[in-house]
């Protein structure tokens, strides 16, 4: 028997979760957290269908906390396997996990403070205790080298562009009777990005998992470093602060390299770059320790030459500096946690600048629906942080172009080694309208059928 559950991503681009199912084994692949409105977030507070103590083991795709961020919880709750990655993933992880405690238990402890809670004491998804006690258990994997996961469930890693490490993953599953591969996507990357590598070309399996996020959606083709070379220039000249919220690990590396460019290339001229965040040393470290998983040259990865931590760029590791930069007059640059501004040090941030007409707001990732990023996005001219109105005079700027998905262009273009169509396509990962029409785009441009799955659904493969 062999069996394939939907525990998230369906409907929604968070909470990632499948499960596979060979006779009596189980691997999960994924164990993502759902993040963004609240009808989600409380997706993460409910039981598992599955016991999470008969896992053999998870493999996850990459280290975004919609991937990952749902560990310390499964292993609270008495996972005890390996917890299979490509081993920058598995270093990005142990930052992002713990951060993800520590950002949870500052929330709990916040609104328990504030009386913000509507009943009974609020408490953290998960302390850093279980993050640390999910960290031991990673296990690094390899790019197009065979793992087996549980007796007759062995994968394979594949490169997936999106972030460093990030793969998607053939299985195969021999139950004994029959024997079927499987593709998971993962998040797939961008072709000619300027740091992770592209995409590999996947092999053709009987069943697709397919990730939608940009799935009916193409990317512009405004060039996003003539944008940020304009939005600097034009901060420069009025001397204020620009604000960049993004995730501390891959997008915030990006937005420094991006600046570091034009100052190299005389396109402007140096700035101070504020990185807001206590893992921006350690992400850097990610980067100099695995140099075959990007194309950031060598030499400029040491010392005060280092493009990711050079003379302009100022570390705010501790809470009581990431305050002080409130006061911060410009020209400078400001980049904090978290992108998509559901949580983290950007909060503060937003609330003491986003009333400043002065102030350039300018996001530089996806914001799912009904996170404040998207609001932002959106132009609402007022918001909400900590239940506190914030009237929004900054201007708000989005480039698009810097996105680690790949847009459907690029996924029907990633997908054509697969033609014929497999037996089996599955499309997840994606808000519903962008899942439908990735579904739309393979049938008339492919002649392929697709399921859009339910949550908790459960399909034989
Ligand atoms: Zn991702």
């Amino acid at each position: 028997m062999i069996e394939l559950s939907f525990h998230g991503a369906t409907g929604t681009v968070t909470g990632s979760k499948y499960l596979l199912r060979v006779n009596e084994h189980k691997v999960l692949v994924d164990c993502g957290m759902f993040q963004g409105p609240k009808q989600l977030r409380v997706l993460n507070w409910q039981p598992l269908p599955f016991d999470p103590k008969e896992i053999d083991a998870v493999v996850v795709t990459h280290a975004h906390i919609d991937h990952i961020g749902y560990l310390p919880r499964l292993v609270a709750k008495g996972f005890n396997g390996p917890v299979w990655a490509t081993e920058p993933t598995v270093d990005v992880a142990g930052i992002l996990l713990k951060d993800a405690a520590h950002i949870q238990e500052e929330d709990a402890d916040y609104r328990n403070r504030k009386g913000l809670t509507s009943h009974e004491k609020a408490l953290p998804l998960f302390t850093t205790e279980d993050a640390k006690a999910a960290k031991k258990l990673f296990k690094p994997a390899y790019f197009r080298e065979w793992n087996e996961a549980a007796p007759g469930i062995r994968f394979k890693y594949h490169r997936a562009g999106h972030i460093i490490g990030a793969a998607f993953v053939e299985f195969e599953l021999d139950d004994g009777n029959k024997r079927r591969t499987v593709v998971f996507s993962g998040d797939l990357g961008r072709y000619g990005s300027p740091i992770i590598p592209d995409p590999v070309k996947p092999p053709r399996p009987d069943a697709l998992i397919m990730e939608s996020t940009y799935g009916g959606r193409m990317h512009p083709p405004q060039d996003p470093l003539y944008m940020l070379q304009t939005v600097i220039k034009d901060i420069i000249e009025r001397k204020s602060v620009l604000l960049i919220p993004a995730f501390a690990v891959g997008r915030t590396q990006q937005v420094i390299y991006m600046i570091s460019e034009l100052i190299e290339h005389d396109r402007i001229p140096p700035i101070e770059i504020n990185i807001d965040s206590p893992m921006a040393v350690r992400a850097t470290d990610i980067y100099v320790r695995h140099r075959s998983y990007h194309r950031i040259e060598v030499q400029r990865l040491g010392g005060k030459k280092c493009v990711l931590n050079g003379d302009l760029v100022k570390l705010h590791r501790k809470r009581k500096s990431s305050k002080m930069l409130n006061k911060l007059t410009g020209p400078a640059v400001i980049i904090s946690a978290s992108g998509m501004m559901s949580g983290g040090r950007i909060l503060h941030h937003l609330i003491n600048r986003l009333p400043d007409p002065n102030m350039t707001l300018m996001t530089v990732g996806y914001a799912a629906e009904g996170t404040l990023g998207r609001r932002l996005i959106d132009g609402d001219k007022l918001v909400y942080i900590h239940k506190q109105p914030i009237e929004v005079k900054a201007r708000i700027i989005n480039v698009q172009g810097l996105s680690a998905h790949a847009d459907y262009h690029e996924i029907l273009h990633w997908l054509e080694p697969m033609k014929p169509q497999p037996e089996q396509v599955f499309i997840t990962h994606g808000e519903p309208s962008q899942s439908k029409a990735l579904a739309e785009h393979l049938k008339t441009e492919y002649g392929w059928e697709s399921v859009l799955p339910e949550m908790d659904q459960t399909v034989r493969l």
